[in-house]
């Protein structure tokens, strides 16, 4: 469907009705990751959700790290954020925001709902407030230390801000209704004291706002108009206008939920991912098999294909599941356009063409791509040995084998037919080389004897080529829904999601491609170097996705 009639989603609707009736007058959005793991595939449908509805309506969308806890922020994960946002193609408005810059705005307006006699310091622990609060079905009471004077609670709060209580010794929250039927609105909590040092503001303060406090406060400061989560938070929205409404805030921001994006064999949980990560079960948030956006760039995935994926995925309130294939659809869509090809061998075999003179070489032309002209001519060396894949030969099948078989012909690629004479063993009966011949005059014909192969495989010259070191990835959990059922998520690990082949042999070319170059590799999928460990002295490529979906 073309963009100009695609139909508008439900906040798109929203948007356009704000902006018709003059509510809005420039949009305004935001992404606001906490920075304690790296994005997911998740983050990429919130960034590409906020920043495209910016975009869309021609308004401004901020990089807000919403960093209210520092004991599990760090800035590794800041620098990976932004480098994760910029990759998908997105630039944030103006400087990064962080809660953090709002710290002492935040905590003028905490003294501010004391002064109204809205705030109140707690000296309750953490699971006495826990049992104050009541349940869904069962009201809160009130803490015995709701009706404290303002003067009490100003030199309370000051004495919290000033680190003169231990931590868990007292908190400061608000005066709403312990009866509320949203637990949300008993009494929430403002500022707990953690003695922690933070990441941007270092030893300054003791104490810190909680989510709720900070996240609607810097929408209103950063004046923006649709503040766009998850559905977890719509729980939040009635504490979210609370405080908009019992704060002199500059600008009055609303709140608006969709669903997460869930995808199957996939996590999509900062925590979860981290344990892989802690556990080593992985090679770190970047390792190509995590549905982490640096994951999937060192993989081979494209920008283009994740906001694809994220365009297809919709936006909505209900929540459901969205088909890893659909992901695995649009990255091929994308590199079967625009990826060059070549041909890499990944389990080489040796083929002598008897017929073919020792000292004799020619170059074949093969094209970088069947219909892009643009992306120009390969050159491929062709002698007497050449490898093929072991897979593309046997010594007897049946018809559906299309490849190599003794006595039957097959074309190689962009080359000769050749046909299949014998094949030589080692001791323990292993196929170590074929002897076979070319059959003359074949190179973009067909034999003069009307004998046609039947199928076409891959090869390289044995002479000219590269050594390279290919990983094959598979899906990281076997189960499309890891954890369910009441196991762990880490009983559902796939124990072959990565084969590594370290003698493949690829054309000559690969050797001196730009490193970010996408390839198909004819035959075998779409293939990427890998940024850790590729060198010009070790090529290694990840297999981005296989040429067709053969998962089962
Ligand atoms: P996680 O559950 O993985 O820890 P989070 O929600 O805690 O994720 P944040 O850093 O707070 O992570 O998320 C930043 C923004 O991305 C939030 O607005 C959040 O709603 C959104 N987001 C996170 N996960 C998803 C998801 N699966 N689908 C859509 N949006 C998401
Ligand atoms: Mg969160």
């Amino acid at each position: 469907m073309s963009e100009v009639n695609k139909p508008l989603n439900f906040i798109e609707k929203i948007i356009e009705e704000d902006l018709r009736t003059g509510r809005v007058k420039e949009v305004r959005t935001r992404f606001p990751p906490e920075p304690n793991g790296y994005l997911h595939i998740g983050h990429a449908k919130s960034i590409v959700l906020n920043f495209g509805l910016a975009k869309k309506y021609g308004g401004k969308c901020n990089l807000r790290f919403d960093d209210t806890n520092p004991t599990k922020e760090d800035m590794e994960f800041v620098d990976s954020i932004k480098e994760d946002v910029r990759w998908l193609g997105f630039q944030w408005d103006g400087d990064i925001k962080y809660s953090s810059d709002y710290f002492d705005q935040l905590y003028e307006w905490a003294i501010y709902l004391i002064k109204q006699g809205k705030a109140y310091v707690c000296d309750l622990s953490q699971e006495e407030t826990r049992e104050y609060r009541g349940t869904l079905t069962k009201p809160g009471k009130p803490s015995p230390y709701r009706n404290r004077s303002i003067e009490e609670n100003l030199e309370l709060f000051e004495k919290m801000r000033r680190g003169e209580f231990e931590e868990g010794a007292c908190s400061l929250r608000a005066i709403i209704d312990m009866a509320h039927p949203n637990m949300q609105m008993r009494d929430p909590v403002l500022y707990r004291i953690k003695k922690a040092s933070h990441h941007q503001t270092g030893d300054k303060w003791c104490i810190y706002p909680s989510y709720d406090f900070a996240h609607g406060q810097g929408d209103a400061i950063e004046c923006i108009s649709h503040s766009i989560c998850t559905l977890e938070f719509e729980e939040h929205r009635p504490l979210y206008d609370w405080f908009i409404e019992n704060l002199p805030v500059p600008c009055t921001p609303h709140q608006y939920e969709f669903s997460r994006l869930n995808v199957n064999y996939t996590i999509t949980s900062k925590r979860k991912l981290k344990q892989l990560v802690d556990e080593k079960v992985v090679d770190g948030w970047d390792d190509p098999r995590m549905p982490t956006i640096s994951g999937m760039r060192r993989r081979g995935f494209t920008p283009k294909s994740i906001r694809k994926f994220c365009e297809l995925a919709g936006v909505t309130r209900t929540d459901g599941v969205v088909d890893v294939s659909t992901l695995e659809f649009t990255i091929r869509e994308d590199l079967n356009e625009n990826a060059p090809r070549a041909m890499c061998v990944l389990h080489p075999l040796k083929v002598v063409l008897t017929n073919y003179p020792e000292d004799k070489t020619e170059t074949m032309i093969a094209p970088g791509h069947p219909n892009r002209d643009d992306l120009g001519e390969r050159k491929l060396p062709f002698g007497r040995d050449i490898f093929i894949d072991q897979d593309d030969f046997r010594e007897s099948a049946n018809k559906k084998y299309k490849r190599l078989v003794l006595g039957k012909r097959v074309r190689l690629r962009n080359a000769y037919i050749i046909e299949a004479d014998e094949a030589i063993k080692d001791e323990d009966g292993n196929i170590v080389e074929v002897h076979a011949r070319i059959i003359e005059d074949t190179v973009g014909k067909n034999p003069a004897d009307g004998i046609k192969a039947k199928g076409v495989i891959h090869w390289v010259s044995a002479k000219e080529n590269v050594d390279c070191e290919v990983r094959l990835y598979d899906r990281l959990f076997t189960e499309p829904e890891p954890g369910a059922g009441g196991k762990g998520f880490m009983e559902s690990l796939n124990p072959n999601s990565l084969t590594v082949l370290t003698s493949c042999k690829g054309e000559i070319g690969l050797a001196t491609a730009d490193k970010e170059t996408h390839f198909q590799f004819e035959r075998e999928g779409y293939f990427y170097q890998d940024c850790k460990h590729s060198s010009p002295d070790h090529l290694v490529f990840n297999r981005t996705i296989g040429l067709r979906d053969t998962w089962k």
